[in-house]
């Protein structure tokens, strides 16, 4: 007993002990920054400079009793992942020594060369400056290392015209957004906004696998891309569902241990971890928390997933599909708005009025995400994601809604509100009407929907291991603000025209239920026949992200982000160019990848395997024995490295061609090596197997 309780008292003393906290900044700082900061934080306002020189100091000396000897303001470029450059905290004195010293400045604002970052055509290489600037509701933390520690503190990156060359200046934008137009909703409702605000909750599941580091070291394609370009499925992966949820074994369990304590020191509220599906795939999912916090944790998440494992002689993938013909890798992103007053608005409530509130909610939702399932679909679009989607337990690229049967019965009483005669007492008056309790098992039955509502939020399963939320992220706020900002318009004239609000809500979101009900689907997401009624109703079904990206270059989806003030036409544009870009690099390097690993080692090893075989089958003959099993395997593995000499050559003609072009030769050349695989000796096979990586950890 009095172990655990220690253990526990352990924990939330060392919660967030590399965090520059309010908590820790009450310490630090006086009454009178330490109010202006806190101000700052909640309203989402630039700091003040006159206590900038005053919050650095206190960072400084805060960091540097915890070791810290540099600090780095910490972004999120286009790449997808953080960057960092560190400057030490040292100025020499006039005496030969040193000092240690961090200015406001230096904190409110850097200077990175951004010349090597991706812009999309924005910026010539000659204008190259860049600019972070601090972003102080997500607060500074530490970031330990072998030898040392490094202050970090989160920043937006923008160009020197102003033009957002990250994820992170969007997010805060659309945050905004999304904040105006439920604050509006709510002054419709009579819940009073005064100063406050609306925000996105996120609570981001991440989804990974720990293969062995030896292993990952013999394999080219996993070093450079990422991903397994050849491998058969083993005789047994994940058809016995034994990995899942089942008991974790020790030197996993030790990694993960040693995961929660370093996510908890640098607050990340790590809450939940497992085995998933597959062997070798686990997840971790925290606390959900303030959006954009939660989409600075995640990346710190990924991060330290990857430090720890090394330590632990793992390798951690966030491929979303490290491993074909298995179950892939997904980050799902739980989300959900918490209004002015303190309260969720996803969550059913007890009162018609609360009710009415709910309904409304759930209805931009539908509108939102059936206006917009091409950009939805492109904000998930990746190389990697493109493997994953529609394939093993993972969602179809076709977006759709999942409510459950009693949230859709609501939804269908509203429909047909006008036409009360045609079915007898199942309609529902907005407003006067109480919703019955949903209880959360009979909304997250289905778990092959991309958007499934799940009692008091929606689950977008759709985003990739590898994405940083913030994609995402950006689209649903963004979306659902204009819905919602639509929905408002037409209330605010109607009831300015003399109608009753509920009666004006009522109609409102009848017609949007008319409108948009394709989008909705409880049915079985994962069945072929899907695609053909998605189809019929006319959703979108975007392959790959050359399809999506072409949908989120339509002219709605740049006017819609420039209205409401999250990206500019030339923003929009430009991300789609990098996008685009980096979609095709990274198919051009596999394709380089395969062609390498296919030409210096699958072929050396059936060659060998071969010319024994013909060794062999020479001596035989002389001695008149009968062979024939062997002559037709000498047969087989001849015709196999032969098929594989002509695919090599078919992918590097391909290379001069589209994307689509060069996944069809890699697959192409996939099949007979894998199927080499099955008959070339072990000792042979120059990589490492599924079955290996798989199946020993
Ligand atoms: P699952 O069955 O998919 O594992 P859980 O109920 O365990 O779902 O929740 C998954 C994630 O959803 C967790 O990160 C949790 O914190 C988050 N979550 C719960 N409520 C909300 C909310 N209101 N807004 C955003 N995320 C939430
Ligand atoms: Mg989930």
């Amino acid at each position: 007993m009095s172990d655990g309780a220690g253990r526990e008292q352990s924990v939330t003393e060392y919660f967030g002990k590399n965090v520059f906290s309010l908590k820790t900044m009450r310490n630090y700082l006086t009454d009178k920054a330490f109010e202006s900061l806190t101000a700052t934080a909640r309203e989402g306002r630039t700091i003040d400079p006159s206590i900038a020189d005053e919050v650095a100091d206190a960072m400084k000396n805060w960091a540097v009793a915890k070791g810290a000897t540099h600090f780095t303001h910490w972004f999120q470029p286009l790449t997808g992942t953080t960057a960092e450059k560190h400057d030490s905290f040292i100025e020499p004195d006039s005496e030969g020594g040193v000092l240690l010293k961090f200015s406001g400045k230096e904190l409110i604002k850097g200077e990175p060369d951004a010349s090597s970052f991706p812009s999309g055509g924005l910026r010539a290489t000659f204008e190259a400056r860049g600019y972070t600037a601090w972003d102080p509701t997500s607060p500074a933390f530490i970031k330990e290392g072998e030898n040392g520690a490094t202050l970090c503190i989160p920043t937006a990156f923008y160009s020197y015209t102003g033009v957002a060359l990250d994820k992170k200046t969007p997010l805060l934008r659309s945050a905004a957004a999304l904040s105006k137009q439920v604050c509006r909703t709510a002054r419709l409702f009579g819940i009073p906004t005064d100063n406050r605000r609306a925000y996105a909750t996120l609570g981001a599941e991440q989804e990974y696998f720990l293969i062995d580091q030896s292993y990952f070291e013999q394999r080219l394609d996993l070093i450079q891309t990422g991903r397994t370009l050849f491998g058969c499925v083993p005789a047994k992966h994940q058809q016995m569902e034994d990995h899942y949820f089942g008991s974790i074994k020790p030197r996993v369990m030790a990694f993960m241990e040693d995961l929660d304590r370093e996510l908890w020191s640098l607050g990340i509220p790590s809450k939940t971890r497992h085995n998933e599906v597959c062997p070798a795939q686990f997840e971790v999912a925290p606390v959900f928390e303030e959006q954009n916090l939660a989409v600075d944790h995640n990346m710190i998440t990924m991060e330290t997933l990857k430090r720890v494992a090394e330590r632990h002689g793992f390798v951690c993938l966030l491929h979303e599909k490290p491993f074909e013909g298995v179950n892939g890798s997904g980050k799902h992103n739980n989300w959900s708005i918490i209004g002015p007053d303190g309260k969720n608005w996803l969550a059913p409530g007890d009162s018609p009025h609360e009710n009415a509130k709910f309904l409304t909610i759930i209805c931009a939702l539908i509108k939102a995400v059936d206006t917009h399932a091409g950009m939805l679909r492109a904000a998930v679009a990746s190389a990697g994601n493109d493997h994953r989607l529609g394939a093993n337990e993972a969602p179809p690229a076709i977006l759709s809604i999942y409510l459950g049967e009693q949230l859709t019965e609501i939804i269908e009483q509203i429909e047909s509100g006008a036409v009360k005669s045609s079915r007898k007492a199942e309609t529902m008056e907005l407003g006067v009407d109480s919703i019955p309790p949903l209880p959360k098992d009979t909304t997250d039955r289905n778990r092959t929907s991309p958007f499934a509502f799940t009692g008091n939020k929606f689950e977008f399963r759709a985003p990739g291991a590898n994405q940083s939320c913030a994609g995402p992220n950006i689209v649903l706020n963004t979306i659902v603000a204009e819905a919602l900002d639509q929905i408002c318009t037409q209330l605010e004239e109607e009831i300015q025209a003399g109608q009753d609000f509920n009666e004006a809500l009522q109609a409102i979101l009848q017609q949007i239920v008319k409108t948009h009900k394709r989008i909705l689907f409880n049915g079985d997401g994962y069945n072929i026949a899907w695609q053909a009624e998605a189809e019929r109703r006319g959703l979108p079904n975007l392959r790959d992200t050359e399809a999506a990206i072409a949908a989120a270059r339509s002219a709605q989806e740049a006017e819609m982000f420039n209205r409401y003030g999250v990206l500019t036409y030339a923003e929009t544009t430009s991300r789609n160019n990098i996008y685009e870009e980096q979609y095709k690099e990274t198919v051009a390097i596999e394709a380089r990848v395969a062609l390498k690993m296919a030409r210096t080692l699958v072929v050396p090893a059936a060659i060998e395997y071969q010319s024994a075989l013909v060794t062999t089958l020479r001596g035989l003959v002389e001695c008149e024995c009968k062979a024939d099993g062997q002559r037709e395997l000498l047969g087989t593995v001849c015709k196999l490295t032969e098929s594989t000499l002509s695919a090599i050559k078919a992918l590097e003609e391909a290379m001069n061609g589209s994307s689509s072009d060069i996944l069809a030769a890699m697959k192409a050349l996939r099949q007979p090596v894998d199927q080499l695989e099955t008959l070339v000796p072990k000792e042979l096979w120059p990589m490492p197997t599924y079955a290996e990586m798989l199946f020993t950890i």
